[in-house]
């Protein structure tokens, strides 16, 4: 049983996995997810269903029910993106379960695990039809694989230089991402339930990578394979100073004054404000860009 987890995403996956979660009787779960409802996330989940209202966080809506249902588990999280978790939440946690649905986000986690030495279970949902799905386990050791090792090289060099492009906004507009799948509420039910039910027997004993595909279409098919590192994936050596791309000096278009925010760049392009003005439209001037963005170009 876990004592402590961190769910990113709590979207069609992320809700079921939540509602696992408490179901098993999880100790403590905390939630990071920027989002707010919309009407679509209202339709497709039991957990941000009834009385959400749209415009309002997705975290803190969730929070509230799920503390109702679970009073059992120690329910937290913030409004934010996973990189925005305070680096406590990831030394305390045992896995931290990915249900997200972009690569971007999955390399922006596997840097997180790399860095805190987590385990992460992956799932997703869709690819070729919405009867398809995946849960993939990356044991948080150097020497196994992590999501980052599955790509090839090329795509890896282009979501890392994405990690300081101005499509990083919450993930949600991501370039040359595949069409999202409008999978099924009953994939993400099934799907969800092995993520959980993966992460458990493997938190125990599997120190190798490892993916389980779920083929409904036709004849039901499950097929488990096993990753290996790739020479070429830049997470798995020691790092130091920042894990994202920082941004050291911006300018204020409305008021033309320079500042220092010294956060990360998608931070600043997403949430960012002058603080003489308060004008949301910046122009990053300089950036420190990290190891990580470098070895992977
Ligand atoms: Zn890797
Ligand atoms: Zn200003």
């Amino acid at each position: 049983m876990f004592r402590q987890v961190l769910v990113a995403g709590i979207g069609a996956l992320g809700s079921e996995v939540v509602k696992n979660l408490g179901l098993i009787g999880c100790g403590a779960v905390f939630l990071a997810d920027c989002d707010v409802l919309e009407e679509k996330n209202t339709a497709r989940s039991i957990l941000l269903r009834e009385g959400a209202a749209i415009g309002q966080s997705k975290v803190s809506y969730a929070l509230d029910r799920l503390q109702t249902w679970f009073p059992q588990t120690l329910w937290n999280g913030m409004p934010v993106e996973i990189a925005d978790v305070e680096p406590e939440q990831f030394l305390k946690a045992e896995v931290l379960f990915s249900c997200v649905d972009t690569d971007l986000a999955r390399t922006e986690i596997s840097a997180l695990a790399a860095r805190y030495r987590l385990p992460v279970c992956d799932a997703g949902l869709g690819g070729v039809s919405t009867r398809v799905g995946r849960v993939s386990w990356f044991p948080g050791v150097d020497s196994a694989a992590c999501f980052a090792c599955l790509l090839s090289s090329g795509r890896r060099a282009e979501l890392f230089s994405m990690w300081e492009s101005d499509v990083h906004a919450c993930w949600a507009h991501e370039r040359n991402e595949q069409p999202v799948w409008t999978s099924t509420a009953t994939m993400a039910s099934i799907v969800a339930g092995l993520q959980v039910e993966i992460a458990l027997s493997a938190t125990e004993n599997a120190k190798e990578s490892f993916s389980v595909h779920l083929d409904l279409d036709g004849v039901p098919l499950s097929q488990t394979v096993q990753h290996s590192r790739s020479v070429m994936c830049p997470l798995h050596a020691e790092m130091s100073g920042a894990l994202f791309p920082i941004c050291t000096l911006a300018e204020c278009s409305t008021c033309g004054r320079q500042f220092f925010p010294h956060r990360r760049i998608a931070w600043v392009r997403r949430w960012g404000a002058c603080p003489f003005c308060n004008g949301r439209e910046l122009v990053i001037l300089d950036s420190l860009r990290n190891e990580m963005v470098e070895r992977a170009s």
